[in-house]
């Protein structure tokens, strides 16, 4: 069943783009997740947990986050006109700077894109109905900085910290623990409704950069998808504007670094 969600997770998005959240897109619904321990001695407790929490059980709450994602949106089988695109434009990517990817596209009327820490990378159609092939790769170059530069990590930690369950979830021991269904789609809500900083999209946007030109792709399409969600406007159900700063400014940079 599916749910409405009001905003995506970006737990990387991209460029410009920032985030997955669109409200409009996604069809996935965080339900409100309540904090039980909202005590004192409590909080103390389930931050200090959360401290605790190691990147493996992260990596594998991103999966869990994925396995989720997907459940609730229809990804595009491997017929699909969407999927064929994609592979094809993403040919050469089966890992890159180390990470292994897994590369989908989202039936999904939304202009958005995500990635998560364990690689999963998820481009809606709506997105690829309204860029070229090398604007979504500087995309996807923009959503593999965050989970490079350890963004999405930093975002789950502090999902973690504002919900007591999780953080004492993750640290039941040193194994991991299957979320359910409700509990991803709290986490889920909480790491796509943060914001990276402004400082997190800049890096991302240079990280962008540097993936366009060692894969040899054209940089300038950076600042044309950019261009593009700056004509989008608004930004209310556009997942990548919701969440990241002014495509028109991101576009300015971009060329400047670009010559
Ligand atoms: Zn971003």
């Amino acid at each position: 069943m599916r749910r409405k969600l009001e905003r995506l997770v970006d737990l990387s998005p991209m460029v410009a783009v920032g985030g997955m959240a669109g409200a409009v897109a996604l069809g996935l619904a965080v339900p409100a997740h309540s904090q039980s321990f909202g005590d004192i001695l409590g909080s103390a407790k389930k931050v200090a947990q959360a401290a605790t929490v190691s990147d493996a059980q992260i990596v594998s709450y991103f999966s869990q986050m994925s396995v989720e994602m997907d459940r609730q949106n229809t990804v595009a089988t491997a017929k699909n006109p969407y999927a064929v695109r994609l592979a094809k434009l993403t040919t050469g990517l089966a890992s890159y700077d180390g990470l292994n990817l897994n590369i989908k596209a989202y039936l999904a009327n939304d202009v958005n894109a995500f990635a998560m820490g364990d690689g999963t990378v998820r481009v809606y159609s709506g997105l690829m109905d309204k860029m070229t092939d090398d604007e979504v790769r500087c995309v996807i170059g923009h959503e593999i900085g965050h989970v490079k530069l350890d963004h999405g990590k930093k975002r789950m930690k502090m999902a973690l910290q504002k919900d007591a369950a999780l953080s004492v979830a993750g640290t039941a021991s040193s194994g991991v623990r299957r979320l359910a269904s409700s509990e991803l789609g709290g986490l889920i809500g909480n790491a796509i409704n943060a914001q990276h900083s402004q400082a997190a999209e800049t890096a991302a946007d240079d990280y962008a950069l540097s993936f366009m030109a060692a894969k040899s792709y054209p940089q300038p399409a950076c600042a044309t998808a950019m261009d593009k969600l700056a004509a989008l406007g608004g930004g209310g159900g556009i997942g990548l504007l919701r969440t990241h700063p002014d495509p028109a400014q991101r576009a300015k940079r971009m060329r400047a670094k670009i010559k």
